[in-house]
């Protein structure tokens, strides 16, 4: 049976010489691999380029087997602002990277689908690392690895003043509790406020909150580390 659903390309590379595979990330039907067969011999069928992170319509085939043949797909956008700046194309790469690595093939996850689009939508237009740090403790949340910043992940207490960061515990610790772990970093008040206010607010909400340089470069460091500890995903160029 033929399906029409929309997507966007998270990941492509070519095939043999005239066709492309794609991993994509579909709204109705979570991650899926497509292949367009002929794609490199000017089809009628592809008006759209599928460039990387582009919004597309797509007919398929959905199948048992791993990769499902897509025979035709119109451009919706392609988020052409991504080629000219280097920083929002090393942005748009982490979040399409984790995307196509965290999600589990024909699952279906509306929340990550928005979370994807809002995200490509605002680096074009606001604080490009609130939009970044947004995405990043969204996604988290929707793996099932959400960080813990409301209360001390030890004691549970209100934490107050100057907390503590766990990577390998996954969240804050009290001023009473961060001994009795190996790997605390101390974390300012504020930062630890934003992240949590990061976390719990959607957009636009989210661009409420004004960072310092040294705040983001805490926020990116936590993060960084994170990501890296419980999902082995490392991003050295950021
Ligand atoms: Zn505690």
């Amino acid at each position: 049976m033929i399906v029409k659903d929309i997507g966007f390309i998270i990941r492509r590379y070519n095939f043999r010489n005239t066709s492309l595979i794609a991993s994509i990330y579909t709204l109705n039907f979570g991650k899926i691999v497509g292949i367009f067969k002929g794609f490199y011999t000017k089809k009628r069928e592809f008006t759209s380029h599928l460039g990387f992170c582009s919004l597309n319509e797509f007919l398929f085939y959905p199948k048992k087997r791993e990769i499902w043949l897509i025979s035709q797909t119109d451009l919706i956008c392609d988020f052409s602002f991504l080629w000219k700046d280097l920083k929002k194309n090393e942005i748009a790469t982490i979040c399409s990277l984790l995307v196509d690595r965290m999600m589990p093939l024909w699952e279906v996850n509306k929340d990550v689908f928005f979370l994807f689009k809002q995200t490509l939508e605002y680096l074009d237009k606001k604080d490009i690392d609130i939009v970044f740090f947004t995405f990043l403790l969204k996604f988290l949340t929707f793996s099932g690895f959400k960080p813990q910043l409301n209360r001390c992940i030890n004691c549970e207490a209100t934490l107050i003043g100057d907390v503590f960061f766990s990577v390998g515990k996954g969240g804050l610790l009290c001023q009473k509790c961060y001994k009795k772990v190996d790997d605390w970093q101390k974390v300012s008040s504020q930062v630890g406020r934003s992240l949590l206010y990061l976390q719990d607010s959607h957009f636009p909400l989210v661009f409420n909150l004004q960072l310092a340089e040294s705040c983001k470069k805490e926020i990116n460091f936590i993060l960084k580390q994170f990501l890296s500890y419980h999902l082995d995903f490392n991003f050295l160029k950021f």
